[in-house]
């Protein structure tokens, strides 16, 4: 197998980061294309389709070539009618579209699996374990492109003047980005990065925006998500213990749960309350996929099971707890239980803000940039550059560590290296 995908630094471009190369590594029969971008106000996905299809049918094509696939799936809501039109008199033989319901979470792999395949990955297994392979909208442009990832593209969205995907050099700040959007419609402002129901705060405007960041949802500071995102594990822990009733909504609305794997967030909140660390109750508490449904939608208490599974699976690993049981199979219910992505626009409190982001195509000149050298599943990359060096845009600026799993980090604009300790910084000068 040719190593150029691992020198290109593709990774995962819409979650976690896993690098693309492994996913290659054992033949499949499916290979999916995860369009299902279910995460509220965001629209990135849709617009690299509508805008570069060429560069996503090529990096298709390849990665059918690298997983021995015989047939491609693009998982894409059925709402997309004129993203569908686009795509479907250049579909290859081998591929079809399953045009997916407008819930939430659509994306998760485990759920997007089960949807268009039919088949149940096993509690904590990979699609691999299923004969597939997934792969994001945006990693298979980045394929198709066939050189290293230097661009990000994102969806800018929430209290912003003019909502937007835009694309920006790797390492931009999230506040040039934020400008591209129009700028800011609130002051003061958070942000959230990925996204309202998966993303983690920003530590401030200037964090970089890294290979994985599929979105920015900037936010009133005084919004009530941005509140609920503050909260620490002391008012989790001491909210959860007071006010759980055990209703069991969080559980039977969980995704995970419905798939018939063994987690079960309620009994999670039951431990809390009652039981001693080593409790069985939480042994299935590895298995949520922190979703946060439990937490922003389910829930009537306005309580955190999901911080509380994300707790225990600490628990669990510490004191080496295992699930031993057999998955009860997928639930009669699934589908009735999925929660319109409107209905949860709602709930988080997001109707007012618009649900667009058109990809507009601005040329930003970027003066400094920010590369972390873990932006990836895996070991941080190891810096091959020096401070002082020049580099061009494409340059590697930090290696996969030998024998590690891992991404290449390379240049995304001309400048200089400025520094090299836990994040590479090249500035343009002279
Ligand atoms: S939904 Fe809320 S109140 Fe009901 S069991 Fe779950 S955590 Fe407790
Ligand atoms: S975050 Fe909650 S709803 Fe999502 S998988 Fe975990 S327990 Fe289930």
């Amino acid at each position: 197998m040719p190593d150029d995908i691992r020198d290109w630094g593709v990774v995962g471009a819409g979650g976690a980061g896993f690098p693309t190369d492994i996913k290659y590594r054992r033949a499949v029969d499916t290979f999916i294309v995860n369009a299902a971008e279910c995460e509220p106000l965001l629209h990135k996905d849709k617009e690299l389709l509508l805008h570069f299809s060429d560069d996503f049918f090529a990096g298709l094509a390849l990665a059918m070539e690298r997983s021995g696939a015989r047939e491609a799936i693009i998982g894409i809501k059925g709402k997309y009618r004129h993203v569908i039109e686009v795509l479907a008199p250049r579909l290859p033989k081998w591929a079809r579209i399953h045009p997916l319901g407008d819930y939430y979470p659509a994306g998760d792999e485990f759920v997007l699996v089960y949807d268009v395949t039919g088949r149940v990955i096993p509690p904590g297994g990979l699609p691999l374990d299923v004969d597939a392979v997934v792969n994001n909208v945006e990693t298979l442009v980045n394929l198709g492109r066939r050189r290293p990832v230097t661009q990000k593209y994102l969806t800018v969205a929430g209290a912003v003047r003019s909502p937007a995907t835009v694309c920006v050099p790797v390492g931009t700040s999230m506040r040039t980005a934020i400008d591209m959007a129009g700028g800011p419609a609130a002051e003061p402002y958070g942000i959230l990065v990925g996204g309202a129901m998966m993303g983690k705060l920003a530590q401030s405007p200037d964090d970089p925006i890294t290979k994985t960041v599929g979105g920015l949802i900037v936010l009133p500071e005084d919004h009530a998500l941005l509140r609920w995102y503050r909260r620490d594990w002391k008012a989790i822990n001491r909210l959860g213990k007071s006010a759980c009733d055990q209703c069991v909504f969080c559980t039977e609305r969980c995704p995970r749960y419905l798939l018939g794997h063994p987690i079960e967030p309620h009994k999670a909140m039951r431990a809390l309350m009652f039981a001693p660390e080593k409790d069985m109750l939480i042994v299935g508490a590895p298995y949520c996929c922190e979703c946060n449904l439990c937490s922003l939608f389910s829930c009537p208490e306005n309580l955190d099971p999901k911080n509380v599974c994300v707790f225990d699976k600490q628990v669990v690993r510490e004191a080496g707890l295992k699930w031993t049981g057999k998955p009860r199979g997928v639930h009669p219910l699934m589908n009735a239980r999925r929660p319109p992505v409107a209905k949860l626009i709602a709930k988080l409190g997001l109707r007012h803000f618009h649900n667009t982001g058109p990809y507009v195509d601005i040329a930003v000149r970027v003066e400094r940039v920010i590369l972390p050298l873990k932006q990836h599943v895996g070991a941080p990359s190891v810096p091959t550059v020096k401070v002082g060096e020049r580099v061009k845009e494409g340059d590697l600026v930090a290696a996969v560590a030998q024998n590690a799993i891992g991404a290449n980090i390379h240049a995304s604009i001309d400048g200089v290296v400025t520094k090299v300790n836990g994040e590479v910084v090249i500035e343009r000068k002279g």
